[in-house]
């Protein structure tokens, strides 16, 4: 398809921890043998080094862009320089400044050993603790973390050359650290140095506490002009420098239909569906300062989103593929969001997802899962029958299952409520009939069917199933998938799961006295009402996957009459590769006349960058695992639309882009 001539990801590694020793209250590396900072001076070293060498102080004071300011730096470690520059950023920055931090880190710390070695800076105790609260387990990849209203962290976990080579976004202001270029040699190559230079934006700066010849040399090979200027303490000199031209990312040569357009800053957007997609990038744009209008044919979290509870989980491919690596990212930053949101657990609970093997197909599956998957155990772990059971806390039918200890369940209505509850946003009901450029074809015009119109910078379409209904983007192939959940009250004595149980179906642990089973997945039907079949559909589900719950409630004389069951019917939407679709919506008509030549060649180069309709974006096909997803896309979304750094590595942000179907379509017809 369109994406397969990026080079792959790397594989999926495992990280491992740094065996430290502690001097002082200082971490040592012991495979490096080198310090993380010095306990006597390390914050001074770090204010003289990264800050002072970048003019921090002055650029954040001076900073009037609509964008973030973006610092990267190799080797996050403790975080001390981080944070000393989201402090130092919280001193100077004007109001309605961002800044935005790029971090690269091979052997993320351990929690405990994060939280010990910033106990040495009782000052940033806040800081710290708001870092510690958020810090990711250790999985390759990227992990954005909200540290404050205005500040953003992307962790970039893995090799630092390796993941500067997969950023899609651009830094102001490089903190060049990692030890020292004598005890990490690997580290300090002629790669990094043009990675860095590709991913800097016009005039970026760079410091660095070394010297050595190696580095001296590599900058200046790949753009960057540098200066020795006095180092910190002891040390004599240190270097800073900048880069006045980076050199052209020619990463998307031979996939030029996802180059992202333009970004052009926006002040007013309007989002189209107030379900967990439209709530999320409402919510994402309203804390970059954007001003939102959603517009919502009934209320919010009425369609797909709109069950009492919804499941929080993921299903992850026995070889971990695109897909498989976007919803882990979307399950991690889902779960971050939630914890910081909604600490108290009102809006979803932790509960866990025990995912049951019905079949030997996906007890096979789940046992290769197993041998390859290098995730740490705190994110999946495999469970055997017995241990099954104590987890779920009722009998299960499987002699195994995997366990996501993270995931859970939400709240949807009062999930998409409170994301909406944001200054900045407004929710219209009404139904948007047409979209059409505005008179100095600058923005939009959104037209309504009651007759009224809205006006907007940009727009972000989050409608479902139907998000493909605008003349621009009927070419996105959308699939309505119905969906009925059964809810029934348990009579007394008789309790449900104690995690979310899932198998084809799904049932969270009940809310209220009532247990919810479902969904039944009925692709290409549009209609929502309630339907027996389906509850009969839903109860063999429970009976195939908790046995005794379900005798129990035949036993306690639960209503099971499918014709007498309440529940609930909605339409999700689907794409035909299963992966939402976020980002910028394609000029179907155009990239159908720029690539034709793909129906001859599929193999076939081009020189056009794929052409976009300004300024309109989509977040759909989030099926029924939106509460993973939806978030993410919208970080996604809001990331390009004011020109940020994005969350996830540039092969999966192509793996999003909503044109990558026309691009297969037209490839195909090679053959
Ligand atoms: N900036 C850090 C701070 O504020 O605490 C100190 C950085 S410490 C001196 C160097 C860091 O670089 C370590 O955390 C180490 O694990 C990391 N590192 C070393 N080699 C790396 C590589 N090839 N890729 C990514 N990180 C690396």
């Amino acid at each position: 398809n369109g994406e397969s001539r990026f080079p792959p990801l790397p594989a999926l590694a495992e990280l491992t921890r740094p065996a430290l020793s502690w001097e002082n209250g200082a971490p040592h590396s012991q495979a490096f043998e080198d310090v993380y900072f010095s306990r006597q001076d390390g914050r001074a070293e770090t204010e003289h080094v990264f800050l002072d060498a970048n003019r921090l102080p002055e650029r954040f004071a001076a900073w009037q862009a609509p964008r973030a300011f973006v610092i990267g730096e190799t080797g996050f470690g403790t975080g001390l320089n981080m944070l000393c520059a989201w402090a130092c950023f919280e001193r100077h920055a004007p109001p309605g400044a961002r800044l935005h931090l790029v971090s690269t880190e091979k052997y993320p710390l351990a929690r405990e050993s994060l939280a010990r070695a910033l106990s040495a800076w009782p000052a940033l105790a806040d800081y710290a603790r708001t870092l510690c609260q958020q810090w990711p387990d250790a999985v390759a990849g990227v992990h954005r973390l909200l540290l404050g209203p205005r500040v953003t962290l992307d962790l970039h976990f893995g090799d630092t050359t390796e993941r500067l080579s997969l950023l899609d976004g651009k830094v102001d202001a490089w903190f060049l650290d990692g030890f020292a270029p004598s005890k990490n040699p690997q580290m300090w190559q002629p790669d990094l140095f043009s990675a860095m230079a590709t991913r800097s934006r016009p005039g970026a700066t760079f410091a660095t506490f070394t010297c050595a010849g190696v580095v001296k040399r590599g900058l200046k090979a790949a753009g960057f002009s540098w200066q020795k200027v006095p180092g910190f303490g002891r040390k004599r000199e240190m270097l800073a420098g900048h880069i006045d031209t980076p050199p052209d990312d020619t990463r998307r040569q031979s996939t030029p239909w996802f180059t992202p357009p333009a970004a052009k800053p926006a002040r007013h957007v309007v989002v189209i569906g107030a379900g967990i997609a439209g709530a999320s990038v409402a919510a994402a744009l309203a804390r970059r300062g954007v001003t939102v209008t959603v517009v919502e044919k009934t209320a919010p979290a009425a369609g797909g989103s709109g069950n009492r509870q919804g499941a929080l989980y993921v299903k992850l491919a026995a070889d971990t593929n695109n897909q498989s690596r976007f919803y882990l990212a979307g399950l991690m930053y889902s779960r971050r969001l939630l914890d910081a949101l909604d600490p108290e657990h009102r809006l979803w609970q932790p509960s866990g997802v025990v995912q049951l093997a019905l079949s030997e197909k996906e007890a096979a599956r789940q046992r290769r899962f197993g041998e390859h998957h290098p995730l740490p155990d705190e994110l999946v772990r495999g469970l055997d029958h017995t241990a099954l059971n104590r987890e779920a806390g009722v009998e299960i039918a499987a002699a195994q299952g995997l366990f996501y200890p993270q995931a859970g369940w939400v709240r949807p209505a009062a999930l998409c409520e409170h994301l909406l509850a944001q200054p900045g946003i407004t929710l219209t009901l009404g139904e948007v009939s047409t979209l059409e450029r505005d008179e100095d074809g600058d923005g939009w015009r959104v037209a309504l069917a009651d007759g009224t119109a809205i006006s907007a910078d940009q727009v972000v379409i989050a409608s479902a199933q139907l998000a493909n209904r605008f003349a621009q983007t009927q070419a996105l192939p959308l699939q309505p998938v119905r969906g009925q959940v059964s809810e029934i009250p348990l009579p007394d004595g008789v309790t449900g799961p104690e995690r979310v149980v899932c198998a084809g179906g799904y049932a969270p642990p009940a809310l209220d006295g009532v247990l919810t089973v479902g969904a039944s997945f009925v692709p290409d039907c549009a209609e929502d009402d309630l339907c027996p079949r389906d509850h009969t559909h839903n109860l063999a589900e429970l009976e195939h996957m908790l046995p005794a719950l379900s005798r129990a409630l035949v036993e306690a004389g639960a209503e099971l009459r499918p014709e007498q069951m309440h529940g609930r019917a909605a339409i999700r939407a689907a794409s035909p590769d299963k992966t939402p679709y976020a980002g910028p919506v394609p000029n179907a008509a155009a990239w159908r006349e720029d690539y034709a030549a793909l129906g001859k060649d599929a193999s076939q180069t081009f020189t056009t960058a794929g052409k976009h309709h300004a300024g309109l974006w989509v977040s759909a096909a989030h099926g029924s695992r939106g509460f993973s997803s939806a978030p993410l896309c919208a970080e996604v979304i809001a990331s390009h639309l004011c020109d940020e750094p994005l969350p996830l590595e540039a092969p999966l942000a192509d793996h999003l882009h909503p044109g990558r179907r026309l691009i297969r379509a037209l490839s195909r017809s090679a053959n």
